[in-house]
């Protein structure tokens, strides 16, 4: 299966990226005790439920390609909470169909998504295991990368303009 078409299907960019621009970076992670997104301590695709950067790459090591992936949405204007939580919904339900695709592919991979997972209307962490572990998508700034910066350092818009709101994902594979 080619990834790189099957992610084409679902996403308005999907840029090949050198393996190496996918750098763990633990001031990453670390900012997530900060809880802006309030997600943290309440998810298991968040930390502290996450394994340690050292073990995570090791998992990462495993694959030599990394597409990032985008998707634009319009806003009505920069107050519009309403339209940014759809927009993350709609980002992470196209995340799950490529995780769909790819599974039973027979290639190995790993989707990276924005956000805690919102597989659930709400997360079992930490009373019971997760509901969906196959299906938990993890975000890239979970994982310590310093979203932002890859875009720069490759080239890629991360502001498309007043009243848009543009989420990030990956696809090591
Ligand atoms: S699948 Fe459900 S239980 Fe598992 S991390 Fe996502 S929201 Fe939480």
């Amino acid at each position: 299966m080619n990834v790189l078409e099957e992610a084409k299907k679902l996403f308005q960019n999907c840029d090949e990226l050198p393996r190496e621009a996918v750098i763990l970076n633990p001031e990453v992670r670390d900012m997530c005790e900060s809880n802006t997104c309030g997600q943290y301590g309440r998810n298991w695709a968040c930390p502290p439920a996450l394994a340690p950067l050292d073990e995570i790459k090791e998992k990462f090591d495993k694959f030599s390609n990394f597409i990032m992936l985008s998707q634009i949405y319009e806003l009505e204007d920069s107050m519009d909470f309403e339209g940014m939580t759809e927009g993350i919904k709609d980002f992470q339900e196209r995340l799950v169909k490529l995780n769909k695709e790819l599974k039973g592919s027979g290639t190995p991979y790993l989707i990276l998504g924005a956000g805690g997972c919102s597989l659930c209307a709400k997360c079992t962490y930490p009373e019971q295991p997760c509901r969906r572990p196959d299906d938990m998508i993890i975000s890239l700034e979970a994982y310590g990368i310093e979203v932002i910066k890859v875009m720069k350092d490759n080239g890629l818009k991360y502001n498309n303009g007043p009243n848009t709101m543009t989420y990030m994902g990956g696809v090591l594979y």
